[in-house]
This record gives structure tokens, sequence and C-alpha cells, in this order.
């Protein structure tokens, strides 16, 4: 099962992959540096990372399906 805490929206225009604001440091309109066959796998369930270009933060992906990236970690707060 996995946790919606574990996950973070993006969107694809193209071949780009962008997060609307990074989990780590808030940036915005980051443009993800996947390589084309990671991003596809990923979306098979084959484990992947990227390095985030605006703070360097390593994200752990598990899979990715067609709204979210999942991570090993949570990647959100709880609000309440
Ligand atoms: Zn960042």
């Amino acid at each position: 099962m996995y946790d919606l805490s574990y996950s973070w929206p993006y969107e694809q225009m193209m071949q780009d992959v962008y997060f609307q604001e990074c989990p780590f440091c808030g940036a915005s309109s980051i443009l993800l540096p996947f390589k084309k066959e990671a991003f596809e796998e990923a979306k098979d369930g084959v484990k992947t990372h990227i390095v985030m270009p605006c703070c360097h933060e390593r994200l752990d992906i598990v899979k990715i399906d067609d709204d979210y990236i999942w991570s090993d970690s949570p990647l959100r707060k709880m609000e309440r």
C-alpha cells in the first residue's frame, strides 16, 4: 500500500517532465533531469532516482503513474 504522502504530482509536456513545485526547497517550475528510458521504465515499476537541479536533493523513485511520482520516503508533511 502506498500513502499519498509518498507521492508528488508532476506535469509532462512533450518529452519534458516538470514539478510545479520542488518537494524539497519549494522552487517552482522545475524541469526534471530524466532520461526518457528511465522515465518510461519507472512507469513499469523500475526504481530510479534523480537529483533535483534546484537544490541537489536526491529523489528516489519507486514508481510513476499518470499523475504522481512515488518515492520510498515521505515527500509531503501531513496537512490538517
Ligand atoms: Zn529543490
